[in-house]
């Protein structure tokens, strides 16, 4: 049988996953990597078919769930398609109406058969199967048309995921079946949420299957930047590379760009035409938001390096009026120029793939501003009396790429030196604690996080923006820092233009009073503990579930990664499930820690560092954690940094047997 969607890989980056390819559907050829823009109701919003065809688009996407209701399938039928409907000569992609129920606020079940929904047009129920979903795509007469499948949370937990994937699998298999014999290509759709092995097991089962591409589900519904870039990485790679790859619903420019260098080849996002709307483009300049008063007078082009219609024409002065009046016409023309950057930025992308420069441009695309507009920077207001920029054995540190962060004077070192400090809080704490989702746990106590090295408040700061985050979150959350100096929090909290994510009221509350209540949050508190961690942990007012460990190295405080003062943590835990994360990835950290009891795990990587370290209580192992194994006994037994440094020399040579003892490596002994 000849494939409905032949696809041949033309080129691959080097040091990147990234790819190049094309493949043929029936209306044209198609270059990957692509962005599609999204024509929702068989219309990208504002824009011309002709404008679309002329700026590059190779595929729309079209919403099943929408049409189906309006026009309504009978409409496809008599008029031939949607090609012929919106007078559109290339490719179509439609999806299958599910992910349209999934994020529906109300009137939804499902069923084995189906998710039942109810007309928003007219309020009766309507059964989407995967044979009615087929059926409709069938009618709209797309291109490619989607499985349907069942989308979750991507924070849910792993039997909700799994039950998800496994109707999915079967969801998946009858869609085939209801395909017949179509000339439609169909896509299947990985889900798993955030677990590998289910992610695996969906790669794989839907690699079996007859599709004509892939698509990564359940992504961009819920969890963070690191963790969609992470499972995005390992399912592409679990894919068969002979067809295509589609990350549903993503994104920035930045997140292709990311998605592209992990395998991706397909993308499709609301984000280009929506943000228009509103005024806003996308620029080799940054970010710009048109309302803003800078560009009232601007004769310049949009986009100095962009050839678009848009930006060869009118001025940013024009288009800043016709925002600010809000006529349909600005949106239009800065609609044109988003969906204009977005097919450059893949074609400049496809185009470094074959050159084998891929690496290269990612890099410097990476580095280029994604946020304010370079030339025209949102100004915060200059302070008249210079400020402090030192206090006791603190000064302010400002980083090349632009953020502030507190040096420890004598030793030079640096709290988050590569990576801004709340970005770092979010991924290293908070997304990997998956402090969100516990705070929505039902039935359970209090939520207590030790954040042991208050230092410049970043960690206990993002812990209590997820909180006030969370819509309602159903456990109270108690904050304990830990502290010995509060000098570096009061030298950042007085630079707080530099260090805006401390303009809350809970950080003058820990310096003036050592405790804070939130106001709009009942169930929100934080307490400092002051002094010496190790000679305090005893005397904290509440045991931990979490510890965010974020002590200055063991060059400037060599007693915060002991042996001692992990054994005396380790004692306080004992008996609970407690998680602890921190940045390091030393060996002797590790060695310390797994003789204490705990058992340590690799975490993700942050700024130049390629992983970092979580230690659990034998209560809260679990399989989704990436214990160390044999690999890293080797490594340590070839360390020079075997023994903690507090290691009584007598001590060293039952230490070996120690380690090898240790509950975590047990089981390799025996295999
Ligand atoms: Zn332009």
């Amino acid at each position: 049988m000849t494939s409905r969607l032949p696809f041949r890989l033309e080129a691959r980056a080097t040091g990147s996953a990234a790819r190049a390819g094309t493949f043929r559907t029936l209306h044209n050829e198609v270059l990957t990597p692509l962005f599609m823009p999204v024509g929702t109701q068989a219309t990208v919003k504002a824009q011309l078919p002709q404008t679309l065809e002329n700026s590059g688009s190779q595929i729309l996407l079209a919403n099943t769930y929408h049409l189906l209701l309006r026009p309504g399938l009978d409409v496809f039928r008599s008029m031939g398609g949607i090609h012929r409907f919106m007078s559109w000569n290339r490719s179509v992609l439609t999806d299958s109406g599910g992910y349209q129920i999934f994020s529906l606020p109300h009137s939804r079940s499902i069923t084995e058969e189906g998710a039942v929904f109810q007309s928003y047009t007219d309020g009766r129920s309507i059964l989407l199967s995967p044979e009615a979903s087929i059926g409709a795509q069938r009618a709209i007469g797309g291109d490619i048309m989607m499985a349907l499948d069942q989308c979750v949370a991507s924070t849910a937990d792993e039997a909700v995921a799994r039950a998800a994937l496994e109707l999915t699998h079967r969801w998946a298999a009858r869609s085939l079946a209801a395909r017949g014999d179509s000339p439609q290509a169909m896509f299947g759709i990985v889900q798993g949420a955030l677990f590998p092995e289910l992610r695996r097991e969906s790669a794989l089962g839907l690699a079996g299957m007859d599709f004509d591409g892939f698509a990564i589900g359940g992504l961009a519904v819920g969890e963070g930047r690191s963790e969609r870039e992470d499972t995005c990485a390992f399912t592409a790679a679990l894919l068969p590379a002979d067809k295509p790859r589609y990350l549903m619903g993503v994104g920035t420019p930045l997140d292709i760009l990311e998605a592209v260098h992990r395998g991706v080849d397909m993308f499709d996002c609301i984000i280009p035409t929506q943000v228009a709307q509103r005024g806003g483009v996308f620029t080799s300049r940054g970010y710009l938001q048109l309302r803003r008063g800078v560009y009232k007078f601007s004769g310049e082009a949009l986009d100095p390096a962009c050839d678009c219609p848009t930006c060869r024409r009118y001025s940013r002065a024009y288009l800043h009026h016709l925002t600010k009046t809000r006529e349909t016409l600005g949106w239009q023309l800065l609609g044109k120029h988003n969906i204009h950057f977005y097919h450059q930025l893949l074609r400049e992308i496809r185009a470094s793939i074959f050159s084998d420069t891929f690496l290269a441009l990612y890099q410097e695309k990476r580095a280029a501003p994604h946020e304010d507009d370079i030339d025209n920077p949102v100004l915060v207001q200059t302070p008249k009396k210079q400020k402090r920029l030192a206090l006791g054995n603190y000064e302010i540190h400002t980083a090349w790429e632009g953020f502030s962060s507190i040096r420890h004077i004598r030793s030079g070192e640096i709290m988050h030196s590569r990576t801004p400090p709340m970005e770092e809080a979010q991924r290293l704490y908070v997304e990997q604690s998956r402090l969100p989702e516990r705070l929505r746990d039902t039935g359970a106590g209090p939520l207590v996080i030790w954040d042991v090295g208050l230092g410049a408040g970043a960690n206990a700061m993002a812990a209590i923006a997820a909180f006030e985050k969370e819509a309602a979150p159903t456990r109270e959350l108690h904050i304990v820092s830990f502290e010995n100096d509060l000098d570096s929090l009061r030298l950042a909290f007085r630079n707080n233009d530099q260090f805006r994510y401390l303009r809350h009221s809970g950080p003058s509350a820990i310096l003036n009073e050592g405790a804070w209540q939130s106001k709009s949050h009942p169930g929100l508190a934080w307490t400092l503990v002051p002094g010496n961690f190790p000679e305090t942990l005893h005397g904290a007012p509440l045991p931990p579930d979490l510890i965010f460990y974020d002590m200055f190295s063991g060059k400037t405080n060599a007693e915060a990664w002991t042996l001692g003062t992990f054994r005396r943590l380790f004692a306080v835990c004992q008996g609970r499930r407690v998680e602890l994360f921190t940045y390091t990835c030393s060996t002797a950290s590790r060695v310390a820690m797994i003789a204490a009891g705990f058992h340590v795990a690799r975490g993700r990587g942050t700024g130049d560092k390629t992983e970092t370290t979580i230690a659990l209580t034998p209560e809260a192992v679990r399989d989704t954690r990436d214990l160390l194994a044999a690999d890293w006994l080797a490594k340590w037994r070839r360390s020079t940094a075997r023994f903690p440094a507090d290691l009584p020399a007598a001590e060293h040579s039952s230490w070996e047997e120690a380690i090898l003892r240790h509950r975590q490596f047990q089981h390799l002994g025996d295999g």
